[in-house]
This record gives C-alpha cells, sequence and structure tokens, in this order.
C-alpha cells in the first residue's frame, strides 16, 4: 500500500504541473459510470477555481440516469471534426478512472500522437504506466472519486462545496454499491459523512440511483433469472445478453449495469459473468467475484483488466467463441482457489 507521504508527494507534484499549464481536457473510459461522471465533474470545478480553461471530454455519452449531476452540462461527448482541435490545443490531458490507457479510445490515442502530457489519476491498476506524465494510483481506493475527495480534503478544503459534494458522493456510492462491496472502506464512510455536512442526503442519492429503473430493464431481469447457467457446483453462474434479446426487450447497455453484481448475490455462488454480445460483432464481458476468486488476471488475459473481484474485458470474438474460452478460465481459476 502506498504511504501517506508518498500519496501527498505525487498530489504535491500534481499541483506543480498544474503551475504550468492553462487549458486541460479531462476525460475518462468508455461507457462512463458514477465514479468516472462524479470524479470529472468534481475536478472540472476544481480546475476551474484555480483558473484553469477545462474541458470535459468523452469517449462516450453520459449515462441518462447522470444526467441530474452535470447541472451545466459541461460533459461532451467526442465527435473527431469538433473536438479534434481542443485535444491539439490543450496543455495537458487529464485522464480519470481510466483501467487502461486505450480505454480513453480516440481521445488517447489522438492525445498521444500529438505528444500531449497525460496526468492519470486512478484506483485501477494498470498494466503500463509509461505513456503518462504523472500517475496517481492508489489500488486501495474504493474509487477514483474518493481519491479525489482525499485530495481536495488535504490541500484545497475550500473547494468541497453542494455541488461537488454530491458528484463525490455518487461517484464513491455507485462504485462500492452503496457502500456495499468489499471495496468499501472505513474512509467512505466518514467521507460521506463528511460530505452531508454539503447538504447530502443519502436517502434522496440512493433513489435517484437505485430506483430509476427503467421496466425493460426489470423484464430483461425476468428473462435473465429464467435463463442463468449454474456450474461448478453452484459456484459459478453466468448468462448471455445477444442483440436479439436487446431487441426484444427494448433495452440500452445502461439498462444491464448492475446485473453481474446482482447474479453474484446468489448463495454459494462465488463468481458471476455476464457476455453481452455488441453491435459491432465483438463481446463484452462482466466477471464479478464475491470476495475469493481473485478474477482481474482472467479479464487481464483476454486484453481487459479492473479490480480483483470486479473486472471486464472486451474480446474481438464472436459470443459463441468468446463464451467457452471465458468459462474455461473462469472454472479453471475457481478449481485452484
Ligand atoms: P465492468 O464490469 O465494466 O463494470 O468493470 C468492472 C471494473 O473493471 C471497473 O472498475 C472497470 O473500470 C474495470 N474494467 C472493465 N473493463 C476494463 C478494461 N478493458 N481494462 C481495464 N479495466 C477494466
Amino acid at each position: 500500500m502506498k504511504g501517506v507521504m508518498e500519496k501527498i508527494s505525487q498530489w504535491r507534484e500534481f499541483n506543480q504541473r498544474l503551475h504550468y499549464v492553462t487549458t486541460i481536457i479531462i476525460t475518462t473510459h468508455l461507457n462512463p459510470d458514477g465514479d468516472a461522471i462524479g470524479s470529472e465533474l468534481t475536478m472540472a470545478d476544481h480546475l476551474q477555481k484555480l483558473g484553469k480553461k477545462v474541458t470535459i471530454l468523452n469517449p462516450s455519452p453520459i449515462p441518462t440516469s447522470l444526467r441530474f449531476l452535470d447541472e451545466n452540462n459541461t460533459i461532451n461527448t467526442f465527435v473527431k471534426d469538433i473536438h479534434s482541435q481542443d485535444i491539439e490545443h490543450a496543455d495537458l490531458v487529464i485522464f480519470l478512472d481510466i483501467g487502461d490507457f486505450d480505454r480513453a479510445g480516440h481521445i488517447g490515442h489522438l492525445a498521444r500522437d500529438t505528444g500531449k502530457n497525460i496526468i492519470s489519476i486512478d484506483h485501477h491498476p494498470q498494466a503500463s504506466h509509461e505513456r503518462y506524465l504523472l500517475f496517481i494510483e492508489d489500488t486501495h481506493a474504493s474509487s477514483t472519486g474518493y481519491m479525489i475527495y482525499d485530495y481536495l480534503k488535504n490541500f484545497y478544503p475550500t473547494h468541497l462545496n453542494a455541488f461537488t459534494a454530491k458528484a463525490l458522493y455518487v461517484a464513491v456510492m455507485t462504485d462500492t454499491g452503496n457502500f456495499r462491496f468489499s471495496n468499501t472502506r472505513a474512509e467512505d464512510h466518514w467521507m460521506a459523512g463528511d460530505l452531508m455536512t454539503y447538504g447530502i442526503e443519502p436517502y434522496k442519492m440512493y433513489c435517484q440511483i437505485y430506483e430509476q429503473f427503467s421496466l425493460p430493464r426489470m423484464e430483461l431481469l425476468g428473462y435473465v433469472l429464467q435463463n442463468l447457467h449454474v456450474e461448478c457446483e453452484g459456484k459459478l453462474v453466468w448468462f448471455v445478453i445477444t442483440k436479439d434479446v436487446y431487441k426484444k426487450y427494448k433495452v440500452t447497455q445502461e439498462d444491464l449495469d448492475g446485473f453481474s453484481d446482482f447474479m453474484r448475490s446468489i448463495a454459494g455462488v462465488e463468481v458471476s459473468v455476464m457476455f453481452k454480445e455488441m453491435e459491432d460483432g465483438t463481446c463484452r464481458v462482466n466477471l464479478r467475484s464475491k470476495g475469493r476468486v481473485v478474477i482481474n488476471k482472467v479479464a487481464q488475459h483476454f486484453g481487459g483488466g479492473g479490480h480483483p473481484f470486479a473486472s471486464g474485458a472486451t474480446l474481438k470474438k464472436g459470443i459463441d467463441d468468446a463464451i467457452p474460452a471465458i468459462l474455461n478460465e473462469v472454472k479453471r481459476v475457481i478449481e485452484a482457489t
């Protein structure tokens, strides 16, 4: 675990680097979640208070369920013809919660190809740090949102306000599954208590995130429950969502958030795996473990990544090939644990 002094000195370096830049792009991973969006909005607010010109530019659109956080419509979705220039003119690009360089999509590639300085702030273990000017990593933090909260608390406590408190609360709440998952630490609860002093009402936040599910999502959940595959004496549960199923139930990608977490909650299950057939013919895999079986090595083996007990990968294979390939690895890991 990184020592407190080491963490502080990395953030000091971050502050120093900021002295020399004016125009900053903030970005995050494809299909951003609550941690990604909450972290971006907080960092943007902070940097603007330092007098910087900030643009949030993402490789995919903000999920509908998180739009309430972006009160001033500051989050842009990257369009090559419109935004390439913004990247070319930036003094610095900040990656938040990225997990892997390639998950910044075209934005990362453009930043790299135009020789931009890139700083990464992340709680994921990233395989390579070499493309970054500065890499601030805390794999023990529940979320990138917590890292930013801790930074502001230490260096700019006055930059915590009603707006950033809401964004940070959602960041930490969503990455810890509403303060339930194994990554939840005492610090997250202390942070939640502190953020309540800025007007956060936990029940309101809970309803906003967890009680707004669409009817098609619930209907699809019924289908998934009826079509679960159970193997390894009940330790492994997996399910498949094909393009036809998407069409039939009229669901969006966003509607599937949390399905693999939910299936893990079955008694005796150690690992749950969701296979999604994507429009472009690739297969997205979401892996969740109850805490005994480390599954991010499986994700890494297939070019993905993530945390020991929550990880994902996109396989450039059709779903019929991806399923046996992943299941073989998962079963091997379960048996070896
Ligand atoms: P997901 O199953 O997509 O919710 O992802 C679970 C965790 O793994 C999240 O923390 C993601 O940020 C991370 N993750 C998912 N896919 C990748 C990837 N291709 N590379 C690195 N991290 C990933």
